[in-house]
């Protein structure tokens, strides 16, 4: 295990600026996000949560795949890649087991080819959360927030003055070997500190008041829990208005569309919402006519039709949708609704 002075932070950043995009959290009118670093930008590691997940940096919100441009009689078509190796500092472990979520559908049969490759020239170092939320329920997920999460390729941990840094895979420890003339080796007295912090994150997460959150107490097989009358008071007061959707990490719907300009253009991929009514509109209409049918299609695909194909949820309880909801129709209150407890929507 390695570690860094804080104070050196800013060092490290350069240093890795140098041959990689490097992603990190960093404030901009009062919102933290996953933005690309420059000398003078304000990193926030403190922050727990960022508002966009960084699903944006595998999976951005919009992406060009390829050009097209008429020249006389010939269409030229010249397909677009990601040239340039990144280094996202800072993933929560929620978020790195997003990643893993992500995988399973675009790296599953057949493979997503722009999804690979930026999977490939991406570099994950995780930041352990050592101060969760009120609105964190990571746990009911069996994410260790503590924890070097699995996917990471480096992990940290902020103890105040240092960072503790340990290289978790191949690519991590080679990152770690070029980056070792700012990296020194921790001593006894930092691993006791560390396991001391390790140890007193349970307690409070007992304190939280989602972390007994339990979606493995929804009972029922998949048309039971379709044709549960929950659906009809959940579904209410739902606006539409797709937030939920676009900052969750593990949401990956998207709709393909073209640019036509004069004489040229582009095709794209953008990020599309379940809960938008033309959401997969096709020639004969649309398959979800209603708000209630749209509000379950999302919380049946997270807690029911994505376990079944991949035996797990497509949750990581990140807290992000509990948080920005407008109207608090949250996947808490889904999970405890279906789970048969009786809690005020
Ligand atoms: S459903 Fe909500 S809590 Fe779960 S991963 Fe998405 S935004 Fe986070
Ligand atoms: S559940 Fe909330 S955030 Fe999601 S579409 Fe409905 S109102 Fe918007």
């Amino acid at each position: 295990m390695k570690k860094i002075a804080k104070d050196q932070l800013a060092l490290l950043w350069e240093k890795i600026d140098q041959n990689y995009q490097l992603f990190l959290p960093i404030a901009k009118e009062k919102a933290v996000n996953f933005s690309t670093w420059k000398e003078g930008a304000e990193v926030d590691l403190d922050a727990l949560r960022t508002v966009n997940s960084p699903k944006n940096i595998i999976f951005p919100q919009t992406e060009t795949y390829l050009t097209f441009k008429k020249e006389g009689k010939k269409l030229g078509l010249e397909v677009v890649s990601r040239d340039e190796e990144y280094v996202v500092f800072g993933v929560r472990p929620c978020d790195v087991a997003s990643f893993k979520l992500l995988d399973n559908v675009f790296l599953g049969e057949p493979v997503d080819k722009f999804y690979e490759e930026n999977r490939q020239k991406g570099l994950i170092i995780s930041q352990a959360c050592l101060n969760p939320e009120e609105t964190c329920f990571c746990n009911a997920f069996a994410i260790n927030p503590e924890s070097a999460p699995v996917g990471a390729d480096v992990a940290t941990w902020d103890l105040g003055d240092l960072l503790l840094w340990e290289a978790q895979s191949e690519k991590g420890k080679a990152f770690t070997e070029a980056l070792s003339d700012l990296l020194e080796d921790v001593s006894e007295d930092d691993r006791k500190k560390l396991d001391e912090v390790k140890a007193g994150i349970k307690d409070k997460l007992e304190d939280l008041p989602l972390v007994h959150v339990a979606p493995e107490k929804i009972e029922g097989g998949l048309k039971e829990i379709f044709a549960s009358e929950v659906w009809d008071e959940l579904y209410q007061r739902c606006l539409g208005c797709g937030m939920c959707t676009y900052v969750c990490p593990t949401c990956h719907c998207y709709d393909l569309k073209d640019y036509n300009g004069n004489g040229c253009g582009e095709r794209f991929r953008c990020w599309d919402s379940c809960m938008f009514s033309d959401f997969t509109m096709m020639a004969h209409g649309n398959p979800r006519t209603t708000q209630k049918e749209r509000v379950r299609q999302r919380f049946m695909h997270k807690l029911v039709y994505y376990p079944n194909n991949y035996e797990s949820y497509a949750c990581v309880g990140c807290g992000r949708c509990t948080e920005r909801c407008p109207v608090r129709l949250d996947i808490v209150k889904v999970i405890k609704k279906l789970g048969g407890e009786r809690n005020e929507l």
